[in-house]
């Protein structure tokens, strides 16, 4: 029997914000299941900011994806056939095989997910890939401490929600900013936050200032732009600022406009003594059986609570994930590609 991928691809290079004749969706043959190899069908699709980079030809941590290569992704697949001894039809597991229906693998770097720990589309959420970012960014560089104020951006995102609520679990008072007002009261009233700021609202500075009279000792920054702005004339003396993501930036065209602030910022740096680091939470992957038993044992306790943001159809990634760059997504963003067997 033959087997198809419906796949979608990049189609070019986005110039400024991606659109649609960026992406090009198409259907191809797949190969037989060869020896140690798998049929895997695609449930769950991860839908991430740092795809915004992968689709520029610029030097960066990781390749870009080539134009006519399938977009790449976390995804949580079941079996459907099986000729490597590791794995048997029915088994669900989680891999990066990219925006698609169904794949041949071999099973490297592929991880088994065991249903009855959480939904499984967990595995590239909370559970997975930007529950690791918030655990690791958070506690090994921001070393949050009791009594400490942490500021986190994206808050109601994958990333944001969780490190606002593990440094609360921390003992920490945590102030979030958020875009949609909806998403606000989402972070305060659902998860917990101490209080959450709008980067819509116009007055940033003055708000965050009041909200935060002996200043920031945390600042996990997802964002950039005009939220680190409002953030950084607050920063106290040892702060730690743990760099995940700029997502304001990352499909901003040319160069940014004066007065050139590096020279305060350094000084700033100097005189308050701060420790300011960028992490790829892919070199940090050793840091997983701690996560997984903290994070799962947190969700069981009902001390940490997600959100996912749904879309069903492959056919509608793309538009998902422009949208995601716009802040369109309350949530986790997660393609539904096709039926789960344990919902
Ligand atoms: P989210 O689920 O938080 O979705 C992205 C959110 O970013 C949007 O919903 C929107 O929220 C916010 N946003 C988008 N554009 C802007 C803007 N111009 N100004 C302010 N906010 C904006 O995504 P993730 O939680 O998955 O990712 C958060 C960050 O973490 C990203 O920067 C990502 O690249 C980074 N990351 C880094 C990793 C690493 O290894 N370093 C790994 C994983 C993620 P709102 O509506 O609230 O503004």
């Amino acid at each position: 029997m033959t087997v198809t991928s419906t796949q979608v691809q990049l189609a070019a290079r986005p110039v400024g914000d991606p659109k649609h004749s960026d992406f090009k969706i198409t259907t191809v043959e797949l190969p037989p299941v060869g020896s140690d190899e798998m049929l895997c069908r695609i449930i769950y699709q991860s839908l991430d900011p740092y795809m915004r980079g992968r689709m520029d030809d610029t030097k960066s941590y990781a390749a870009p994806v080539q134009i006519g290569d399938v977009m790449g992704a976390g995804t949580v697949a079941e079996v459907v056939e099986s000729k490597n001894a590791q794995f048997r039809p029915g088994d669900i597991i989680t891999g990066m095989f990219g925006w698609q229906t169904h794949v041949i693998s071999n099973g490297v770097g592929i991880r088994k997910i065991d249903p009855a720990l959480a939904p499984i589309s967990t595995a590239i959420g909370i559970l997975g890939m930007p529950g690791m970012t918030a655990y690791v960014g958070l506690l090994d560089i921001g070393e949050p401490k009791k009594g400490e104020t942490v500021v986190v951006a994206a808050a109601s995102g994958a990333v944001g929600s969780a490190v606002g609520q593990i440094a609360k679990i921390k003992g920490c008072r945590v102030i979030g900013v958020a875009g949609a007002a909806e998403k606000c009261t989402f972070v305060t009233e659902e998860l917990g936050f101490d209080a959450c700021l709008s980067h819509h609202s116009g007055n940033l500075d003055a708000e965050l200032a009041a909200l935060c009279p002996d200043g920031i000792d945390v600042y996990f920054e997802n964002v950039g732009g005009k939220v680190f702005d409002a953030v950084f004339p607050l920063i106290n003396p040892f702060a730690r600022i743990p760099i995940c993501g700029l997502i304001s930036r990352y499909s901003h065209i040319g160069g940014f406009p004066g007065p050139n602030e590096l020279p305060k910022l350094m000084r700033s740096i100097l005189t308050n003594r701060l420790k300011i680091q960028g992490f790829i939470i892919t070199e940090r992957w050793s840091r997983f059986p701690d996560f997984e038993k903290d994070v799962s044992g947190w969700i069981q306790s009902g001390a940490l609570k997600y959100r996912e943001d749904f879309v069903d159809g492959l056919e509608n990634a793309p538009e998902a994930f422009m949208g995601l760059l716009k802040g369109k997504n309350f949530g986790k963003l997660v393609v539904r590609v096709s039926d789960d067997p344990t919902a």
